[in-house]
């Protein structure tokens, strides 16, 4: 039976115990994870009888080598050993990283940059992502169980900004980038030593992402771009931005272009914008005057941008179903608790027929969005295009968390309207789901087109 190690992994192989890590010489016949006190007697090396140290500078090695060994590989079932192994190692830094600074987190109003080394040390930010660019080299699985425990963590906003670096702004690059591209922005990204942000929206296209203007107009070597973009997460925080911009304005779909723009670069700033909800992360408005990058910076093909960007959102759109949804389901969770405290009229809330009916038309709901999530995750683990499916999820899964917000702060009474409680931050927070990385009008407009309407 597999055995989790906190932030180390561990397994046993019939009867001989593995591990994963830096065998080392030493007597006591103990695998030691350094820095987190924490030993396991008796657990050895599996080619020699010498005892095992996993260092800490060696954990991102180890679900790549997981996944290089095939124990991490895809499995027919989404929950299986390896697959709640992991879920332990992320609940576990969710729980001592995350909530205890879930309030603070609020305070500084953007995210706070040391998370993403920190992550970047553990293996978390490259989970689908090539082994040879620092990835883990696994699947959807495994990034639907990362924010099904992230999403945890009392800050939506939080979880939003790592999942705009994980899974919005540089899926494209992993895929589309040149080599060039990937070891200079992938791989520290990968590492959590750069942030990255997904540069799309302006003042006046959202919806309809073909009605963008930011222009890139080629001179020699250089992209000039010019434009803005606004309500951009991780305005303030990312070291890049993956830009789509106008690069041939006469060329209809194939007049869009990728491109990778440093932060530092001259001419380019942004304001943070003064959001209702999502306190957790920085968001923006970017402003681009004579922005100087290298052509070489275009992810993929020059005009490909807008097709390669439509893909992305898939990845966006998912992970925005999982994320949302796990916090609902952590939202109910904790409102059940509410109602089994909470005495009214001599008895808790929960014996009232209307809690509990309310509570399971919830858990319903809930359900029925996870397994919608389930089958679109199983569809990408199974290379399937799930375009339509992950399109029903969003309008589906961003409808059913409003809906858990709205009935939860019921439940909470007067304390379900303050700032501090969990509700009422869930009630401002689950509202974006319906807006951001495509709207429900924007789902139910695709939907039509597919349905032959
Ligand atoms: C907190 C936050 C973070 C964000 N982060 C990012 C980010 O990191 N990167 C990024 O690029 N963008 C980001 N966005 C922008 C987000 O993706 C857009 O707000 C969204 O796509 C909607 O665009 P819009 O705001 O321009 O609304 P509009 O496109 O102006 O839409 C206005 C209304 O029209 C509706 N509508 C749209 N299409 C139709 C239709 N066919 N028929 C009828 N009605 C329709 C919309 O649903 C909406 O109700 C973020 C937004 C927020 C609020």
């Amino acid at each position: 039976m597999p055995a989790l190690l906190t932030m180390g992994i561990a397994w046993t192989s019939g009867r001989v115990p593995r591990a994963i890590g830096r065998c080392v010489d030493k007597d006591e016949g103990e695998l030691v994870i350094l820095g987190l006190d924490i030993t396991v007697p008796g657990l050895l090396c599996g080619a020699c009888p010498k005892p095992f140290v996993v260092a800490e500078q060696m954990r991102p090695l180890t679900l790549r080598a997981l996944a290089a060994k095939g124990s991490f590989m895809s499995h027919a079932s989404l929950n299986s050993p390896e697959h709640e192994q992991f879920r332990e190692m992320v609940r576990r830094f969710t729980e001592e990283e995350l909530r205890p600074r879930a309030r603070e987190f609020d305070e500084m109003g953007r995210i706070d940059k040391s998370l993403f080394k920190k992550m970047g040390d553990l293996g978390l930010l490259g989970l689908r992502y090539d082994p040879e660019y620092g990835g883990a080299g696994l699947d959807w699985s495994y990034t639907m169980v990362l924010f099904e425990e992230l999403a945890r963590c009392d800050n939506a906003g939080v979880t939003m900004g790592i999942s705009v670096h994980t899974d919005m702004a540089t899926p494209s690059l992993a895929e589309f980038g040149s080599e060039t591209l990937k070891r200079e922005y992938l791989v520290p990204s990968i590492a959590g030593e750069m942030v990255s942000a997904i540069a799309v929206t302006e003042p006046d296209a959202g919806s309809d992402v073909s009605g963008i203007r930011t222009r890139a107009v080629r001179d020699g070597d250089e992209w000039v771009i010019n434009g803005s973009k606004i309500y951009i997460t991780n305005a303030a925080t990312a070291d890049w931005l993956c830009l789509l911009a106008v690069t041939d304005p006469e060329a209809g779909y194939g007049g869009f272009s990728q491109i990778v723009v440093p932060t530092d670069t001259p001419g380019f700033r942004y304001e943070l914008l003064d959001k209702i909800g999502n306190w957790g992360s920085d968001t923006g408005q970017l402003y681009f005057e004579d922005v100087r990058v290298p052509v070489a910076n275009t992810i993929g093909d020059i005009g490909r941008g807008f097709q390669q960007q439509m893909m992305q959102f898939q990845d966006e759109r998912l992970v925005g179903c999982v994320s949302s949804i796990a916090g609902s389901v952590h939202l109910w969770e904790e409102t059940r608790r509410w109602t089994e405290e909470r005495i009214l009229f001599g008895k808790p809330l929960s014996k009232m027929q209307n809690t509990q009916f309310k509570m399971v038309e919830l858990y319903t709901e809930l359900t029925a969005a996870r397994a919608l999530i389930r089958e679109c995750v199983q569809r990408r683990v199974d290379g399937e295009d799930a375009t339509g499916l992950i399109t029903m999820a969003k309008l589906f899964c961003g409808r059913v968390s409003r809906k858990v917000a709205d009935e939860c702060i019921q439940f909470h009474g007067g304390y379900g309207y303050m700032k501090e409680s969990m509700a009422g931050r869930a009630f401002v927070d689950s509202r974006l789901i319906s807006i951001g990385g495509g709207s429900d009008e924007t789902m139910q407009h695709y939907m039509a087109k597919q349905l032959g309407f």
